[in-house]
Parts: structure tokens; sequence; C-alpha cells
């Protein structure tokens, strides 16, 4: 059984840019639920149409309509399970869903200064990236992502890692948590 990657943070704490460069480095299929809904949006699909409207305003989009993208996403692309998550779970019933299709699950948690991360989102300019939604987001991020936080750290599986600093150095202490994480999950499978 292989062991997938869940990397968490808040919005603007890194975990894209240390996703795709994880993924690369262990040959992991990288799946960032963001970057799969503004792929629906530029195809202007049924689902891009409705993502839209709930990302441009900071909310999220519903648990059954992300899951159900999870799963094919899954299927298609890692059905052995060597995938790391990017932004995805975000919800408790999105933590269970994700129980059903994977297993042996690490979970690295970037933590970054709230004032940072409000900064580092409004220097980046996405479309959801104006003063006010940054505020929604990262006030949802907080009611939200926090109990799935909880709950993963509860089963002995959350890594909390400093995102703070240079890149390189970020990613040296996620391989670091990686490794520690394996040691404990082949114990415990
Ligand atoms: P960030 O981490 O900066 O918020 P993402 O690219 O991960 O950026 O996500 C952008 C937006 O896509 C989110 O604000 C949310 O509206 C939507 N989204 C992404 N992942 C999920 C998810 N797991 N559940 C619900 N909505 C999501």
């Amino acid at each position: 059984m292989d062991i997938a990657l869940i990397l968490t943070g808040a919005p603007g704490s890194g975990k894209g840019t240390q996703a795709t460069h994880l993924a690369r480095r262990h040959d992991l299929t990288h799946l960032s639920t963001g970057d799969l809904f503004r792929d629906h949006i530029t195809r202007d699909t049924e689902l891009g149409r409705t993502a839209r409207q709930l990302i441009d305003a900071g909310h999220y989009v519903p648990d059954e309509l992300t899951n159900e993208m999870v799963r094919d996403h899954i299927e298609r692309n890692a059905p052995d399970g060597r995938i790391i998550l990017d932004g995805y779970p975000r919800t408790l019933a999105q933590v269970d869903f994700l129980d059903t299709l994977l297993d042996g699950l690490i979970v690295v948690n970037l933590v970054v200064a709230q004032a940072e991360l409000q900064d580092r989102l409004e220097r980046r300019g996405r479309s959801d990236d104006l003063a006010d939604v940054v505020r929604q987001r990262l006030a949802i991020y907080a009611t939200e992502s926090e109990p799935v936080l909880a709950a993963y750290r509860e089963r002995g599986l959350l890594h909390d890692v400093d995102g703070s600093g240079d890149l390189d150095e970020i990613a040296r202490r996620i391989d670091d948590a990686l490794a520690t994480g394996r040691s404990i999950a082949v114990d415990r499978f």
C-alpha cells in the first residue's frame, strides 16, 4: 500500500508551489482542486460556471461537486494512490469522503502568520485575490478548515511545518516531516 500526501495550509501559504515541487521530486500525481476548478472555468463546463461565481466571491464549491471531481481525478490519474492532494480536503465532509477513497495518509500543514498571508495574496493578483475576497477566504479557511486539521491531528497524522522563508528551505522541512510521517505510518498500517 502506498501513502498519499495531503498538503494543507491557508490561502497564500505556498502549498501550490510546494506541491508542484514535491510531486516532481517524489514522482507523485499532483491534484490541486483549485487548479481543477480553474480548468473547468477556462473550458466553460457546467461545473466551471457554478464554480466561477462561488470562487470569485471567496466561497467554497459545495462538497458534493468537489468530492465527485476528486474521485474522478484519482480514478483516472492515480488509481495506485501515489498522489499529493493540494487544497483538499477542506471540510469535514471531504475528510470523510476521502477516507472512502484512500487509506494511507500523511498530512503536512504549512504554517504562515496571518499578516504575511494577507500580504502575499494581495501581491499575487488572481481574480479572487482582491482585498475583500482575500479576507473572506481567510475567514472561511479559519472556520471550515481548522476542524479538518484538528481531525487529522487527533489521528496523529498531522505534521506542522514552518512555511516562512526560503522555498528550498521549506521544501527540506517538508521532506523531513515526510520521513518522520512515513516511519510512523509504516508502523501503523
Ligand atoms: P487558495 O488555497 O489560495 O484558496 P486554491 O487554488 O486552492 O487557492 O483554491 C481556490 C478556490 O477554489 C477556493 O477559494 C475555493 O473557492 C475553491 N476550492 C478549492 N478547493 C476546494 C475544496 N476542496 N472545496 C471547496 N472549494 C474549493
